[in-house]
């Protein structure tokens, strides 16, 4: 399932200014970024040769950085030529973009102010996030032992590879027990997130319902999906949701550029069966995106 490790595959990786052989983009054990996660990345997804909204996430990038108090060296404009370029001397048509942004090693301790800012994209050809049978039926979703922390305590809109510690530790429980991915709760102890993705409910009422993004990402599908559920007539209500509302849900579904719009069949005792929201908002996403086939 692993494949080729991350650190040995051909092609070229973008760093700091120019593209390089894959296997030479490394950095030093004394980064800050490793000891510290003085680090905010990026996912883009790769469509038919096309990047799907490209300038959101370079935007996004440099928007990250800059909660962590990190001025990224590289206009929105020269993201988006660096980008077009890796994915063009990598010749992938359908994949995955890691932009990454991060500091380097002229200091070591919590104090980082005189460290230079790197950056490096990398891309690769990459399917599905979760296999189509996955999709099909809904994953399976636990709660996490961990909340997303409220926005006083940490930089919560940011793409923050430190954010991601919790993210990891609740994926791996969840598998641990069988299940696909975890979702966590809020400070308050109201539905959030997937570890990678936003959630969605179908109520009663015939609306969708999602969450208020007040401690975790506002994801560009998220926003992507807002509009083409509305599009397609449906409400969509950002509100405070309460755990027990699972109950009442009709369809559940996750959005995230790697998830997509992926159908939840259960999150622990609630079940869900994908209905026609689910399907009707796949289709209009893989539009969207030009996905073909
Ligand atoms: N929340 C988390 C924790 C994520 O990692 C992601 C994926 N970037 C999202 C939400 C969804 O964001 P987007 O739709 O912009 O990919």
């Amino acid at each position: 399932m692993a494949g080729a490790p991350f650190d040995d595959r051909d092609g070229q990786i973008w760093l700091d200014g120019k593209l390089i052989p894959w296997r030479d983009a490394t950095l030093h054990v004394l980064s800050h970024a490793l000891h510290y996660a003085s680090a905010v990345f990026e996912g883009v997804r790769v469509y038919n040769g096309k990047v799907f909204k490209l300038t959101e996430h370079s935007q996004r990038l440099i928007d990250s950085a800059e909660m962590l108090g990190m001025k990224i060296p590289y206009t929105v404009e020269e993201l988006d030529a660096a980008t077009l370029e890796t994915v063009k001397a990598n010749n992938i048509v359908d994949g995955y973009i890691r932009p990454i942004a991060w500091r380097g090693s002229e200091m070591m301790g919590v104090s980082a102010q005189a460290t230079k800012v790197h950056v490096a994209i990398a891309t690769w050809e990459w399917p599905s996030y979760f296999s189509p049978e996955m999709r099909k039926k809904g994953i399976r979703l636990t709660q996490s032992k961990w909340r997303r922390p409220a926005p006083d305590t940490a930089p919560v809109h940011a793409k923050a590879a430190g954010l991601y510690m919790i993210c990891t530790m609740s994926k791996h429980a969840a598998e641990d027990k069988g299940y696909d991915d975890s979702l966590f709760l809020n400070w308050k102890g109201q539905i959030a997130e997937a570890t990678g993705a936003n959630i969605f409910l179908l109520m009663p009422d015939g609306k969708l319902h999602t969450p208020k993004p007040d401690c975790f990402l506002n994801g560009i599908t998220r926003q992507t999906v807002i509009g083409l559920a509305k599009k397609a007539g449906y409400e969509v209500i950002e509100r405070e949701i309460e755990l027990e509302e699972l109950a009442d849900a009709q369809e559940v579904f996750v959005t995230g550029t790697a998830a997509e719009v992926t159908p939840v069949g259960e999150i622990d005792q609630y079940k869900f069966t994908p209905g026609k929201v689910c399907e009707t908002l796949i289709e209009a996403y893989e539009k969207e995106v030009g996905k073909t086939g």
